[in-house]
C-alpha cells in the first residue's frame, strides 16, 4: 500500500476490493452533550456487564456466513477502550477463526485518553492492534470542558507517547472543530499541537447539532450555536497547517502522512464490503444492507435465542448501489469513478454549474470535489439528480 499516494485513484480502487469487519463497543463512561450515537451511558446504567456483551459479540461472529479473509478490522463505539485487551482479543480470535485475516491485516480501535494505562497499551500490542485513534478532540482545556470530555491535554500526550512506546505502528487522533467556545487562535494552537505531538493520522469533524442531544436543548434555550462560516474557516486553517506538515487529505475528514492511510476508512468510503457486529451495527455486502437492533436488550435476547440480531434489511438495486458509491466517493480526494449515474449528474444543469464554478472536476474517468467544504452540497445535488432518474 505504501507505493500509492494516499489520495490516489489507484489506491481508492484497490480499497474498494478490501473486506472489513466493524465491531461496535457501546460503552461510554457518560454521554457527551453533543453525541447521539448508540451507546450505553454507564453513568446512568451500569447494569450491562462488559463480559456479557463480549460473549454476545463472539456468538454473533460465529453466526455469520462466509466472508473474508479480512483486510481490516475496526473497533468503534461508543468507547472500545472500555473493554480490556483480553476481551478485545476474544473478539479478534472469533473473527480470525470465522473469516481468517490477511497477513497484513489492519487491526484498529478508538481509545479515549481517560482510559489509558501502560498496561492497557501493552495489552493492545499483544492483541495485535496495528492502528489506534485517540479521541483527543481538542488541545484547549476550555473546549474539552465545553465538549463535556473527561480527559485533559496531558492525558492526550501520555496516551500518544504511550502508544508509541508500545510499538503501535500507526497512531492517530480525532479532533472536533467549531464549538462556540473555540476561538480561531485556540483552534490554531490545537492544530499546531497535533502536529507537534507527532501523529500519523488525523480525523477532523465539525461539531454538529443532533436532535435530542443536550447540546441541541441548550441551543434551543439560548446558548450559542456553531456557525457554518466559522467552521468552513477552521477546516481551511486545518488544511493549510496539516498540509505544510506533510499530511495529505484522502477523505474529507481524514488526513494521513504518506503510507499511513486507514484501510478501514478508505475501504468503507470506497464502497468496499464489510460485516458488522454489535448493537446498531450495519453491514454492506453483495448489495444487501443489514441493520442490527439498537437496543442492547433486544440485541442480547436475539443472540441468546440463536438469531441474528437484525432490525432490518435492504436489498439494493444496481442503481441504488451506484448512488451509494457516488455519495461515498464524492467524499474522497481521489473522487468517484464515472459510472453511468455519475455521468448523468455531470451532464445535469447542477453538475455543469458546479464544474463551471470550479467546485467539481471531471477527468481521467473520475469526478472529484475540489472545494472540500462544498462536499455535502455536491452530494445533495448528485443525489437529487440521480433520484429524479429513478
Ligand atoms: S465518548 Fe464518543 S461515543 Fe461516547 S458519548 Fe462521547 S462522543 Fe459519544
Amino acid at each position: 500500500m505504501s507505493e500509492y499516494r494516499s489520495d490516489s485513484a489507484a489506491l481508492a480502487d484497490l480499497a474498494a476490493t478490501w473486506k472489513s469487519a466493524y465491531v461496535h463497543v457501546p460503552f461510554c463512561r457518560r454521554r457527551c452533550p453533543y453525541c447521539d450515537f448508540a451507546i450505553v451511558d454507564e453513568s446512568n446504567d451500569g447494569s450491562l456487564d462488559h463480559e456479557t456483551y463480549v460473549d454476545a459479540l463472539v456468538t454473533e461472529v460465529g453466526m455469520e456466513s462466509d466472508f473474508g479473509p479480512l483486510d481490516a478490522v475496526n473497533f468503534g463505539g461508543g468507547t472500545p477502550s472500555r473493554l480490556d485487551p483480553k476481551q478485545l482479543r476474544r473478539v479478534i480470535d472469533a473473527l480470525t477463526s470465522r473469516f481468517g485475516l490477511k497477513s497484513d491485516v489492519e487491526m484498529s480501535l478508538e481509545v479515549n485518553p481517560e482510559d489509558w494505562t501502560d498496561e492497557f497499551g501493552r495489552g493492545l500490542s499483544e492483541a495485535g492492534f496495528t492502528r489506534v485513534s485517540v479521541g483527543a478532540q481538542s488541545f484547549d482545556s476550555g473546549v474539552l470542558e465545553a465538549l463535556g470530555r473527561l480527559h485533559t491535554v496531558e492525558m492526550i500526550d501520555a496516551t500518544v507517547q504511550g502508544l508509541r512506546a508500545c510499538g503501535i505502528r500507526s497512531v492517530g487522533i480525532d479532533l472536533i472543530f467549531g464549538h462556540p467556545s473555540e476561538t480561531g487562535r485556540s483552534w490554531t494552537r490545537t492544530v499546531e499541537q497535533a502536529m507537534e505531538i507527532g501523529v500519523d493520522h488525523i480525523s477532523t469533524y465539525s461539531l454538529t447539532v443532533e436532535t435530542g442531544t443536550k447540546l441541541s436543548r441548550d441551543i434551543a434555550a439560548g446558548a450559542p450555536a456553531p456557525d457554518d462560516d466559522v467552521q468552513a474557516d477552521r477546516y481551511q486553517q486545518f488544511e493549510e497547517i496539516s498540509q505544510s506538515h506533510g499530511f495529505v487529505r484522502y477523505e474529507i475528514s481524514n488526513h494521513a502522512k504518506p503510507g499511513q492511510v486507514c484501510r478501514y476508512n478508505l475501504a468503507t468510503w470506497s464502497h468496499g464490503e464489510y460485516v458488522a457486529f454489535g448493537i446498531a451495527a450495519h453491514d454492506h455486502r453483495w448489495g444487501v444492507r443489514y441493520r442490527n437492533h439498537q437496543r442492547v436488550e433486544r440485541y442480547l435476547e436475539a443472540v441468546a435465542t440463536g438469531d441474528r440480531p437484525r432490525l432490518g434489511v435492504e436489498y439494493l438495486s444496481e442503481q441504488e448501489q451506484e448512488r451509494d458509491r457516488l455519495m461515498l466517493g464524492l467524499r474522497l480526494a481521489a473522487g468517484t469513478p464515472l459510472t453511468p449515474t455519475a455521468r448523468r449528474f455531470a451532464a445535469s444543469d447542477a453538475g455543469m454549474a458546479m464544474v463551471e464554478a470550479g467546485i467539481l472536476e471531471i477527468g481521467a474517468g473520475r469526478m472529484r470535489v475540489v472545494v472540500p467544504m462544498m462536499t455535502d452540497a455536491v452530494i445533495r445535488e448528485a443525489l437529487s439528480v440521480s433520484a429524479a432518474d429513478c
